[in-house]
């Protein structure tokens, strides 16, 4: 088979370097706002930028390549226990049978079991405590309150400071220096270095990044 490559000397470097696409990325949530934004929203900027599909080949993925710019969380949105409920039910009377995890992502308003998880413990629990209400077992405020003892404590570290983070620690895990861009399993967090539970805050120099690896080794101990 003939080498389709062509060895000029005329050719241009068009790999962009990581950086460059870290400070399109920055740049786009000049325009998107400082949450999560979509692949499909970054492509519809105007003005020239590195495609998406370079930036998602660089590092994984998009949402690891917005993880770099310190916004996390993936494209899910805020639904109210209303919400949720009213989405199961509809899903479990669409099947007959109470939907698990999969199902209940695919069906109706397509809502991922992770706020499910967060607020009954598990999409089971969950269809447990639906179906509990509806034989007048729990009250509607029980069944909606779910069982907020689950619920994870979250601090939420301003999205700049995350930024300034990153930036500081090279976009890459402080303990072992894995980052990303040269393996793509890898993803990094913002830590604390000294625990809020025990009285940590979120200056930046309380705050470090760490792959997911080492930040839960960390955790184990
Ligand atoms: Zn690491």
């Amino acid at each position: 088979m003939a080498d389709e490559f062509s060895f000029s000397l005329q050719a241009k470097r068009t790999r962009l370097s990581d950086s460059e696409l870290i400070e399109a990325l920055q740049f786009a949530t000049g325009m998107l706002g400082e949450g999560y934004f979509t692949s499909t929203a970054y492509d519809g900027l105007v003005g020239k930028r590195p495609h998406s599909a370079t930036i998602i080949d660089r590092f994984g993925s998009w949402k690891k390549a917005l993880a770099l710019i310190g916004i996390t969380g993936g494209k899910e949105r805020h639904y109210s226990p209303e919400e949720l409920v009213s989405n199961l039910e509809a899903a479990w009377k669409q099947l007959g049978y109470p939907p698990g995890k999969r199902k209940i992502a695919s069906l109706g308003a397509k809502i991922s079991e992770s706020p499910y998880k967060r607020r009954w413990g598990s999409m089971q629990d969950a269809c447990i405590a639906l179906a509990a209400f509806h034989e007048g077992k729990i009250s509607k405020e029980s069944l909606l309150a779910g069982r907020p003892e689950n619920e994870p404590v979250r601090t939420t570290i301003p999205l700049k400071d995350r930024w300034a983070v990153l930036k500081r620690d090279n976009y890459r895990c402080v303990k072992c220096g894995a980052n990303p861009s040269s393996n793509h399993e890898i993803e990094l967090e913002v830590d604390h270095i000294f625990p809020v539970a025990k009285g940590g805050g979120n200056s930046l120099e309380n705050l470090q990044v760490l792959c997911r690896e080492c930040n839960q080794g960390k955790k184990d101990r």
